[in-house]
């Protein structure tokens, strides 16, 4: 059984790295000082976990097609796939928790810096790999966003194989739970409703049934390759158990994901409403046109989420007038410096010729995300 790629033995020998035309990485020395675009792929933590055949994960797998002379958004999204096609992770593809009516709805989007083109799939059901619909989204039509129904036989229409069922045994037992959870006599009234299903959910977390980064959850995987070439791929389940039709941030280009090809590109996960109202990945990238560091880019997006959140149900119950959710943006420019940055504490993966690593975000409110 092969053993899962560690560090060391993916750190490129002297002779790989001269192919790839890159020196050495001093630690800590920027980017640009050495060469003057640095290969990189950076994701959100999952990026980094799950692996194909005990083997890749999602980042090193990415950064070794790119590197090997992949075109960037294809090495991102045969990286996502690995994730997307995982069980293991519930808030991606394949497994990913369903909607409040039990069925798994899916979105993605895919940007593509030097085509600037962009392609995405809002709640689609039945294909496992939601990123390659909106790969062929991107490649095949003149449009950037197909959803539901539409987006399904646009699947099938490519080719794609559409499943009546994205659940596995694990999803389905954990929606059942929800439901159990849920007070029947709470669904007369819309605002109790809405309120008794989210405290069904986070009674799930606090029983340790569901990974509260599953609750919400997502893969955004962004990366830069030697010839300063940027793209970048979001794919998610979305909300676990949201009402059936909710699309969250993922597949919309300038919240889930943007991708300048001149300037850079950032990503997000978590809280996807939060993200959404300021359509905080388009304004990552307009601080990093304005010569912002990538993780003072990433800040200035939390700083103005937070300044945005004054809605009693979305504040920390401690008083201290944070938000009570979590949210991470994945940021990287064309020299490919990057940050992973959060509201509370968290991780992200990137892999550079020194091999894949979870790495801890830069947080604006210090301390883990409130207690559930
Ligand atoms: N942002 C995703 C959404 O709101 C979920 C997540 O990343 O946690 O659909």
């Amino acid at each position: 059984m092969p053993s899962r790629l560690n560090r060391r033995d993916f750190v490129l020998t002297g002779a790989a790295a001269a192919a790839l035309g890159l020196a050495p990485r001093a630690e800590g020395a920027p980017a640009v000082l050495q060469n003057k675009f640095r290969p990189v792929v950076i994701s959100s933590a999952n990026g980094n976990k799950y692996t194909h055949d005990g083997q890749e994960t999602c980042v090193a797998r990415a950064f070794r097609l790119m590197t090997g002379g992949s075109d960037v958004l294809e090495a991102l999204i045969a990286g996502v796939n690995i994730v997307e096609l995982d069980p293991r992770d519930t808030s991606v593809g394949y497994g990913g928790l369903p909607n409040a009516e039990g069925v798994v709805q899916l979105d993605s989007c895919c940007m593509h810096g030097p085509k600037k083109r962009a392609g995405g799939v809002a709640a689609l059901e039945g294909v496992r790999t939601p990123s390659r619909v909106a790969h062929a989204v991107l490649q095949n039509t003149d449009h950037h966003l197909l959803v539901g129904a539409g987006a399904q036989r646009f699947a099938r229409q490519m080719g794609f194989t559409v499943e009546e069922d994205l659940n596995t045994e694990t999803s389905r037992r954990l929606w059942l739970e929800w439901k159990r959870r849920l007070d029947p006599e709470h669904f007369l009234d819309p605002e109790k409703r809405a309120q008794s299903g989210f405290e069904a959910g986070r009674s799930m977390v606090r029983d340790g049934l569901i990974d509260p980064a599953h609750y919400f959850g997502t893969i955004n995987c962004d990366g830069v390759n030697a010839k300063g070439e940027i793209c970048g791929v979001t794919t998610t389940s979305g909300l676990a158990w949201k009402i059936p039709g909710r699309v969250g941030d993922s597949p919309i280009l300038g919240a889930g994901l943007y991708v300048d090809g001149d300037v850079g590109a950032a990503g997000s996960t978590g809280r996807g409403e939060a993200n959404l109202y300021g359509l905080c990945s388009y304004l990552i990238v307009e601080q990093l046109r304005q010569g912002k560091s990538p993780k003072d880019a990433g800040m200035e997006a939390l700083r103005r989420v937070k300044a945005n959140t004054i809605e009693k149900r979305l504040l920390d119950p401690k008083g201290t007038g944070n938000p009570k959710f979590g949210l991470n943006f994945y940021v990287v420019n064309k020299a490919g410096e990057f940050a992973g940055v959060s509201m509370y504490e968290s991780d992200y993966a990137v892999c550079t010729e020194n091999g894949p690593e979870t790495r801890k975000t830069e947080s604006l409110i210090p301390g883990p995300e409130p207690t559930w």
